[in-house]
């Protein structure tokens, strides 16, 4: 089972799936007991193509067997070289994105820190405005931005240098967030100086499947540029398709100023994280945001066959909307059934959440779903949402399958 008796307390998932997996392909893992599970977590959004996906194994098997560099801090590789021109030519240049590419340490929280001090230095200003709900990482300039209490409090110092501001649809203030933004920013004695940057998800996947409307990102987008406040989309759990396109925010027009990507990046679950800027704000000084593994070259190599798999074409964008339709309906089914004790029904792309009336409900669904086979992790301030967040590359019998567990584990969990 787990290592508890030598492993720290801060240990997580193990406690919510208490097994031993042994192995993983596609959207299944498999544990020491010979059971298998569907993967609706999928890596926190690690794992956007599954598990062990074989075109991206064989991209990386073959580059071991040559003795490929696998460390070289930001030292020039082949790996590194391949990734740049690949994402270049397979995601920059089709989007007509003009971005810098920043390799930061392997983590989202890491990518976010070297947005948030950019923004700054860029600017000459210290405030960042972030949103009720947030989640940007557990690093000190990225906990601040984070919404979380209990996770705030893990800091033990205070995290300061940060306004924040309801996100759409928060409590019952809907949009008014940004029109009291605008509000405080005009008023020279509302005592809110002009901030350095906002950083927003598109959809916040840790607050509880928060899904922003369009015109509240693309009135955001308009109150930044107005002022000249840097807009950072933190797409660490949105991006690399999850939502459909490739970048979260594409559907809305909105061009942010600062893009953070981690998570499926590498497409393999290997660590790899990268931040996104406008050419005229590379203001960095050699070595400026520095770290040891910014040159993880099997995720590189991985990263680029992805790129060339998947992101060439429009098919998996495409799959992923036509499965994101049969996924909002059997959810919507199932809210209409329960209406009452299901309270919120929300998702975009292949990112979903099942909001309950009594927080207790979530985490019993998660626990009936893992005794039947199925993974799904629970988000929201109380969290009180089921997270379902297949792997893109779920067939559609698999995510029936999955489905059809998650009504059998709800029916189960709201009649005990
Ligand atoms: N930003 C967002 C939106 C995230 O969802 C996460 C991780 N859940 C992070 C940042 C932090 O990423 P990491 O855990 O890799 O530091």
């Amino acid at each position: 089972m787990t290592n508890a008796a030598v492993e720290s307390e801060v240990r997580t998932y193990c406690r919510s799936w208490p097994t031993t997996f042994t192995h993983g392909l596609g959207s299944r893992l498999h544990d020491d007991a010979g059971r298998s599970y569907l993967d609706f977590f999928a890596g926190a959004g690690a794992l956007n193509y599954g598990h062990n996906h074989p075109v991206l194994k064989q991209a990386l098997m073959s580059y071991l067997d040559q003795d490929g560099v696998i460390h070289s801090l930001d030292m020039a590789t082949t790996a590194r070289a391949g990734f740049l021109a690949a994402f270049g030519r397979r995601i920059l240049a089709p989007r007509n994105l003009d971005y810098r590419v920043q390799f930061c340490g392997p983590t989202g929280t890491n990518s976010v820190e070297a947005a948030l001090k950019l923004a700054r230095k860029v600017t000459g200003r210290s405030t960042v405005v972030a949103f009720t709900g947030a989640f940007h990482g557990m690093s000190l300039g990225s906990l601040a931005v984070t919404g979380n209490a209990s996770k705030r409090a893990g800091a033990g110092v205070t995290l300061g240098h940060t306004y924040r501001v309801p996100y759409d649809g928060f409590g019952d203030v809907g949009g008014s967030g940004l029109l009291l933004l605008e509000r405080m920013l005009d008023d020279s004695s509302s005592g809110v100086d002009l901030p350095a940057a906002v950083i927003v998800e598109t959809v916040q996947g840790e607050g509880g499947v928060n899904v922003a409307r369009t015109q509240w990102l693309t009135d955001l987008a308009g109150l930044c540029r107005s002022r000249g406040i840097l807009l950072i989309v933190d797409d660490v759990q949105m991006g690399c398709g999850r939502t459909g396109p490739f970048f979260s925010f594409e559907a809305t027009g909105v061009v942010p100023d600062i893009v953070c990507l981690s998570k499926s990046i590498s497409a393999y679950g290997l660590p790899m994280a990268l931040t996104l800027f406008r050419p005229e704000l590379d203001v960095w000084t050699p070595g400026e945001h520095n770290g040891t593994f910014r040159g993880s070259n099997p995720a590189f190599v991985t990263a680029t066959a992805a790129l060339e798999e998947f992101w060439q074409d429009g098919i998996l964008e495409k799959q992923t909307a036509d499965r994101a339709t049969l996924v909002e309906g059997q959810l919507r089914t199932l809210a209409d059934r329960y209406a009452g004790q299901i309270t919120g029904c929300r998702g975009r792309g292949l990112v979903w959440g099942l909001e309950f009336k009594d927080p207790a409900m979530a985490p019993r669904v998660s626990a009936h779903a893992f005794a039947r086979g199925l993974l799904v992790e629970t988000s929201g301030s109380a969290d009180q949402v089921v997270k379902l967040l297949p792997p893109l590359t779920t067939t559609e019998d698999e995510l029936a399958e999955g489905l059809a567990i998650l009504t059998a584990s709800i029916t189960t969990s709201l009649r005990t």
